[in-house]
C-alpha cells in the first residue's frame, strides 16, 4: 500500500475542521455572559502531537507510520476521545473531532474534556500482528501524554476492544505497580471493559430518536414502532443502532458499508445481513434485497435517517433528496454546514453529533468509574443510567433551542445544533471563568 503523507489535505471537498469551526462561532454569537476575549480561548485545541514512528511488518519490511493526539480541552476534566486508524486521517479532522469531544462531554454532563488520535493506517490491509505493532508502538510514543486522569483513549473508526486491550496492555507495562485500568475504555468485559459499552453509541442514538419523537420534534411521526430506518454504515455505531430501533418496533429499510449499501422495504433481517458481511466482506448482494450505489442510502424513503458511518456523507449535492423527517447523527459531522441549511429548508430536524452519540462517551464515563473502584456494573444500570443522562440532554437542547428563539433579536432561527452548541460552550466558558484564568 502507498504511504499516505501526514499533511496532506483531505480529499473530499468536505473539511470537518472549517465546520466544527463554523459551528463554534455561530454558538459564540449567541452567547452574551462572556468574559471579552476568553471565548476565543476555546476553539482552539489546547495541545496537538504529531507522530512518527516505524513498524517491522510481516513480510520483514520496515514501514514509516503517522499517528497524532490532540486534546483540545481540560476544563471539566481530562481529556477523552477516541483513536481512529484510517488512511484518510490527518491532524485537521482530529483537531475538529477533538473540539466536537470537548462539546459533548460538556453536553453529557460527564467530568471529561474532549481528545482524539489517529494513526494514518488502512486496517483492510494489515494483519492481527502489524495491528497490534502499530497500536503498541503508537501508545508507547504517546508517553505520558495519556493516563487515567490526564488523555484517555477509546475506540473510534476501526479500532475496537482488541486494539483498547493492547493499548492498555502497553500502558501497564510501562507503568507497573498501580492500577492502570482507566487509562482507556472500551477494553474487553474480561478486562475491565463496562457491560454495555460496545452498544452505548448506537443505543445511545436510539434513547435520542426515541425521546425526540416523545417530544413531537419531528413533525408527523409520533413513534419509532412502525417507522422505517435507513442506517449508513455497518460498524459498531451502526449495527448496535439498527438493533435497538429493530427492538422497539422499527423496520430497518436499508443498511450500507464502504461499498454500497442494500434496500428492502419491508424490513432486512439483521442477522441475515451480519452473516451476509461476514462471509462476503459487505453487505452488497444480499439476497432478496436491492442494491443501493455508494451514498445512495442517504437519498432512500424512510421516516428516520441515521448517517452512523464517516463525515460529511450528506452534502449540498444529496440533501434535497433526503426523504427523512429525522436524521439523527451517529457518526461524526456526517451532515455538511450547507446540507443543514437545506434540511432545515425542507423541514427535516437533525439531531446532532455531539447529542445523538454522546451514548459512547457517557459509558465509556462509566467504565472509568467502574475502573477506578475496582467493581463492575450490572448493564441494566448501565442503561437505565445512560438512558437518563441522553433524555436529559435532549430536553436541555430543545428547552435552549426555544430559549434562542424567544430571543428578540436573534439573527436567525436556531437548529437543534446551535442549541447544543450554545449549551456545551457555555457550560465550558461558566466552568473556565469559575476555575479562574491561570495564574
Ligand atoms: P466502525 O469502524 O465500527 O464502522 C465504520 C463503518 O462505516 C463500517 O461498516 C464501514 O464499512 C462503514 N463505512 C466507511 N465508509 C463508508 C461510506 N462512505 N459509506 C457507508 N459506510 C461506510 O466505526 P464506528 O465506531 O461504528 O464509527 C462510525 C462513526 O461513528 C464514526 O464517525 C465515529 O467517529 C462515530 N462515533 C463512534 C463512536 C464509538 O463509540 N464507536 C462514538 C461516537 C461517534
Amino acid at each position: 500500500m502507498q504511504e499516505t503523507a501526514p499533511f496532506a489535505p483531505n480529499p473530499s471537498e468536505f473539511d470537518l475542521r472549517t465546520d466544527v469551526m463554523r459551528q463554534f462561532d455561530l454558538a459564540a454569537a449567541r452567547i452574551s455572559t462572556q468574559k471579552p476575549g476568553q471565548i476565543k480561548f476555546l476553539s482552539y485545541p489546547k495541545r496537538t502531537i504529531s507522530l512518527c514512528f516505524p513498524v517491522e511488518m510481516s513480510d520483514g519490511t520496515v514501514r514509516t507510520f503517522h499517528g497524532y493526539r490532540v486534546v483540545h480541552n481540560t476544563a471539566k476534566g481530562p481529556g477523552k476521545g477516541g483513536i481512529r486508524f484510517h488512511p484518510d486521517v490527518t491532524m485537521d479532522d482530529v483537531i475538529a473531532l477533538a473540539t466536537l469531544m470537548t462539546w459533548k462531554c460538556a453536553l453529557i454532563d460527564v467530568p471529561f474534556g474532549g481528545a482524539k488520535g489517529g494513526v494514518v493506517c488502512d486496517v483492510k490491509t494489515l494483519d492481527t500482528t502489524e495491528l497490534r505493532r502499530i497500536t503498541r508502538r503508537f501508545i508507547h510514543e504517546l508517553g505520558d501524554n495519556i493516563g487515567p486522569h490526564t488523555d484517555i483513549p477509546a475506540p473510534d473508526m476501526y479500532t475496537n476492544e482488541q486494539t483498547m486491550a493492547w493499548v492498555y496492555d502497553t500502558y501497564a507495562q510501562e507503568h507497573p505497580g498501580r492500577n492502570n485500568l482507566p487509562v482507556v475504555t472500551g477494553k474487553p468485559i474480561d478486562m475491565g471493559g463496562s457491560l454495555g459499552r460496545n452498544e452505548a453509541t448506537g443505543l445511545g442514538v436510539f434513547f435520542a430518536a426515541d425521546r425526540a419523537v416523545q417530544l413531537g420534534m419531528a413533525d408527523g411521526l409520533t413513534s419509532l414502532a412502525g417507522a422505517a430506518v435507513a442506517v449508513q454504515g455497518f460498524g459498531n455505531v451502526a449495527t448496535s443502532a439498527a438493533r435497538s430501533f429493530q427492538a422497539a418496533g422499527a423496520r430497518i429499510v436499508a443498511v450500507s458499508d464502504s461499498q454500497g449499501g442494500i434496500y428492502c422495504e419491508s424490513g432486512l433481517d439483521l442477522d441475515d445481513v451480519a452473516a451476509f458481511k461476514r462471509e462476503h466482506g459487505t453487505v452488497v448482494g444480499l439476497p432478496g434485497t436491492q442494491s443501493l450505489a455508494s451514498g445512495e442510502i442517504v437519498t432512500v424513503q424512510c421516516d428516520l435517517l441515521v448517517p452512523a458511518a464517516t463525515s460529511g456523507e450528506i452534502h449540498s449535492g444529496n440533501a434535497h433528496d433526503v426523504k427523512a423527517r429525522l436524521v439523527v447523527e451517529g457518526a461524526n459531522g456526517p451532515v455538511t454546514a450547507e446540507a443543514d441549511a437545506m434540511l432545515a429548508k425542507q423541514g427535516v430536524v437533525v439531531l446532532p453529533d455531539i447529542l445523538a452519540n454522546a451514548g459512547g462517551v457517557c459509558v465509556s464515563y462509566y467504565e472509568w468509574v467502574q475502573n477506578n473502584e475496582n467493581e463492575q456494573w450490572d448493564l441494566e444500570d448501565v442503561n437505565r443510567k445512560m438512558r437518563r443522562k441522553m433524555e436529559r440532554a435532549v430536553d436541555t437542547v430543545l428547552a435552549c433551542q426555544r430559549r434562542l428563539n424567544a430571543e428578540p433579536d436573534a439573527p436567525c432561527p436556531a437548529d437543534l445544533r446551535l442549541a447544543a452548541m450554545v449549551t456545551a460552550v457555555e457550560r465550558i466558558a461558566e466552568i473556565t471563568l469559575k476555575r479562574g484564568i491561570w495564574p
